[in-house]
């Protein structure tokens, strides 16, 4: 790594590392601390970041190097959906499925801005349709339905189109007998933007990987920083096998709504990937860089 150029000020705005604190992990309790703009992810600029973890500032080069991690304390910084299909599938094979599929605004909702300008920008930021991307592919040369949700697109939550498309992207791969790879990074859950039309889809994809699972199929789950939600409340959660990236924050409600509720103290980390997998929740947890090994090990292990 080249330290000699002098060090530029460090940005506040880091594109990728910045995680969604757990305080905000659902947009309903987003909202009241929405007061100071927060810096948008995925638009890289500069040549150094600071890691939100360990504080380190470090050669955004060697970051993107090392597929978003930490170079100094191994933190799993944010990966954006295509870099998922590029980090995970092998090299141009994947054929994306249903990227016609675009949001539409039945309920004409509006809060800061409405819901259609807000869907439009998004779109612009990201380059995705809506938050999720699908298709099929090979990972070390096994062809599988591999589907992705993507945190920088209105927190990655599950509307109308991410549910629509992860559930032809299951009744697909119970047609053509595939394993299914689904890699969720969702700190929003639900839509809210799209009322009980994003609510059904939890009902809608969960049903699908059901009968997919009748059907013999092996559906891998994994879950990245964040996956919180309507998104960790279905699919995400219903894996025959759930691996999950170090460090992650994985839950339902946010800690502060908990502990609103329960009022009681919460044990330390105990949404986090490491806690999880102690209290079986998670079967394993995989390093970034071992994850397409560990997908093809566990497709030949399934038998699939
Ligand atoms: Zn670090």
């Amino acid at each position: 790594m080249c330290r000699e150029s002098p060090l530029p000020p460090i940005p506040t705005a880091m594109s990728i590392g910045q995680s969604i604190p757990p305080t905000a992990a659902t947009p309903e309790e987003a909202a009241p601390v929405a007061a100071t703009p927060r810096p948008k992810r995925g638009v890289p600029s500069g040549l150094w970041l600071r890691c939100d973890e360990c504080g380190e500032t470090v050669f955004r080069k060697e970051v993107e190097q090392l597929m978003s991690v930490c170079p100094v304390c191994g933190r799993h910084m944010y990966l954006s959906a295509r870099d998922r299909v590029k980090f995970v599938l092998d090299e141009g094979t994947f054929d994306e499925w249903d990227a016609d599929l675009m949001p539409a605004d039945p309920l004409k909702f509006a809060d800061k801005k409405p819901y259609a300008e807000r869907v439009v920008a998004e779109q612009k930021r990201t380059g995705l349709n809506d938050a999720a991307l699908t298709g099929a592919g090979m990972i070390r040369g096994r062809r599988v339905a591999f589907g992705v949700t993507d945190s920088a697109f209105i927190m990655g939550s599950m509307g109308s189109v991410v549910g629509e498309r992860l559930t032809r992207l299951v009744e697909r791969a119970t047609e053509q007998n595939l394993p299914v790879v689904i890699v969720s990074g969702s700190g929003g859950g639900a839509r809210m933007h799209e009322g009980i039309l994003s609510l059904m889809q939890m009902a809608k994809v969960s049903a699908a990987l059901a009968r997919y699972g009748e059907a013999g199929g092996l559906f891998i789950s994994v879950l990245t920083n964040p996956t919180m939600g309507g998104v960790a409340a279905s699919f995400a959660s219903l894996g025959d096998l759930v691996f999950a990236e170090p460090k992650a924050l994985i839950g339902f409600a946010g800690p502060r709504t908990i502990k609103a509720t329960l009022r009681t103290e919460l044990p330390e980390g105990f949404q986090t990937s490491e806690f999880l997998l102690e209290h079986g929740y998670i079967d394993r947890i995989v390093r970034r860089s071992d994850l397409k090994s560990e997908i093809a090990r566990t497709i030949d292990y399934c038998g699939k």
